[in-house]
């Protein structure tokens, strides 16, 4: 077990605009580590003419890059990967010092957007157009060309896997990218820009801004801002996707999620057991695709046994990183409260989680089990986005169903079973973009693509994956004639 190494001195990051940092002319914003509530680096808020400034040098540098074969922009690709590789253990104690992360859970997470990296790699032969002749001397053909410049907002738990689901495949396009990352999490976009200028990339290709609304807004309504993805809480990504839609821009919003797991009676004891408490301990419960309702159908109280005993077996600081911010832990608390109040019962409590030996100022919560929690109530509807998982008895795959059908999002849905009957009912009925058959956080590989429905997800189309690329790219359709047709008609 790895520990994480925590920044002794203040790292500052400033914004990343034609290839050097620059410090934004805003207020200054600390980022403290969750791990201890110390100050581990220092951003600087972008204003609307930071931002301004920034993106005129980003479109001005992505004529040359669109221009750029993709054989030779994949070349600088496959420099970044193998800068990334290298670096892996420096930027997983980077990006888990800033984000509570374990070690272990920062360094897949750099892995799983380094998957994305090598499939952006393959994009070169893959579909990037083709030819038919149509009609005796007409061919039509289609190319794919880039947009010019695009943006990516990111969320704080995923500081480099969410922001590397989109980079590598917006750039290898042809396009400029530019990143705003999370206020509470910046601090792992300086080795992502200096690894990408390292690797060869173009000054202006890739920018990072850094600030809050100020600075989306801006990044929003910039005319050279032609697509933006998103990916964040529910509110702000309707308020992203709304912005940019009323001007005409393609959006793709990922939002919040209140995941639920289906437990039957012949599960597997081991499988289920771990896959759950697993799912919903993991990165402190501070992911999209964590377990959040175990909808528990007839009689599963051995498996129940299974998943708090692992769940209690965890210890912070090692198996378990910390909740982002002291006021997080004070509202997931009080959420814990307030469903006990209405009539769960804790079976294991989080509350009373000591903190890790030298880290008692940090933001910690234990794993917590809510039994007996009431459909419609806080505990299970609300993204509470906290190691909580909230059991609620049905009495079968019905009313299972229905309770996980009656939730506004729509990001993923487990089943633990051993029946195939079972198994494709859920996934016939789940009201969700992404199932798991005995998986906990049943998150696709590329090249399938990430992405809820409902309130998880505004815009259509794919973030990343294959079906990503119509979103990162535009298609365009060229109809040739070279000699006088033969069979001429009214198209000639
Ligand atoms: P958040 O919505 O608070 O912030 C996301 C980004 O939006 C940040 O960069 C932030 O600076 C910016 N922002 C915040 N308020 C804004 C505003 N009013 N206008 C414009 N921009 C604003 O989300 P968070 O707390 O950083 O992340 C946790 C959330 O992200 C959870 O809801 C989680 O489920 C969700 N998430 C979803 C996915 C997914 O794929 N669906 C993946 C990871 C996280």
């Amino acid at each position: 077990m790895v520990t994480v190494q925590i920044p002794k001195s203040p790292l500052e990051v400033g914004n990343f605009v034609a290839g050097t940092w620059k410090k934004g002319s805003g207020q200054m914003i600390p980022v403290l580590s969750p791990y201890h509530h110390q100050t581990i680096g220092n951003i600087f808020e972008s204003t609307t003419e930071d931002v301004n400034d920034a993106i005129m040098a980003a479109s001005k540098a992505q004529k040359d890059w669109a221009n750029t074969p993709i054989k030779e922009r994949s070349k600088i690709m496959f420099n970044f990967r193998n800068i990334l590789i290298r670096d892996q253990e420096e930027i997983a104690h980077l990006k888990s010092a800033e984000s509570g992360k374990t070690f272990q859970e920062g360094l897949a997470g750099l892995m799983k957007g380094i998957e994305v990296l090598e499939y952006a790699l393959s994009i070169q032969n893959l579909d990037l157009g083709g030819k038919l002749e149509v009609s005796r001397g007409v061919q039509c053909e289609y190319r794919r060309e880039a947009l010019g410049v695009v943006a990516n907002i990111t969320p704080f738990n995923f500081p480099a896997m969410v922001p590397m689901w989109t980079i590598p495949i917006a750039l290898t396009l042809g396009n400029a990218y530019v990143w705003k990352p999370s206020e509470k999490t910046p601090l792992t976009s300086l080795k992502i820009a200096n690894a990408l200028k390292e690797a060869g990339l173009p000054a202006g290709v890739f920018t990072v801004i850094q600030g809050k609304q100020t600075a989306v807004e801006a990044i929003i309504d910039h005319p050279a801002v032609k697509a933006i993805g998103f990916v964040g809480s529910t509110k702000v990504a309707k308020i992203v996707y709304e912005r940019g839609t009323k001007l005409g821009k393609r959006v793709l919003s990922l939002g919040g999620a209140k995941n639920h797991i289906v437990l039957l009676p012949d599960a597997n004891l081991d499988l289920s057991g771990m896959g759950i408490s697993d799912s919903f301990t993991g990165c402190a419960g501070q992911r999209c695709m964590a377990a959040s309702v175990l909808l528990a159908v007839g009689d599963v109280d051995k498996h129940i046994e299974k998943i708090i005993e692992r769940a209690r077996s965890l210890q912070l600081g090692k198996d378990m990183g910390a909740i982002i911010t002291r006021e997080q832990v004070e509202f997931l608390k009080s959420a814990i409260d307030r469903a006990e109040k209405a009539g769960a019962k804790v079976l294991l409590d989080g509350r009373l989680a000591k903190a890790p030996e030298g880290f008692g100022e940090g933001h910690w919560l234990g794993p917590t089990i809510l039994d007996h929690v009431q459909p419609g109530s806080e505990a299970a509807t609300v993204e509470l986005f906290g190691p909580v998982i909230s059991i609620i008895r049905c009495k079968d795959i019905t009313e299972a169903m229905k309770i996980e059908n009656s939730v506004d999002y729509g990001n993923a849905c487990s089943v633990f079973t051993s029946s195939g009957v079972h198994a494709e009912r859920v996934i016939r009925e789940a009201s969700t973009g992404m199932v798991g058959i005995n998986i906990g956080v049943p998150v696709p590989r590329e090249p399938f693509s990430f992405g809820g429905i409902n309130a998880s997800k505004f815009g259509h189309g794919d973030i990343t994956g294959h079906h990503s690329l119509d979103f990162w790219s535009n298609i365009k359709k060229i109809t040739s004639k070279w000699e006088k047709q033969v069979d001429s008609n009214w198209m000639s």
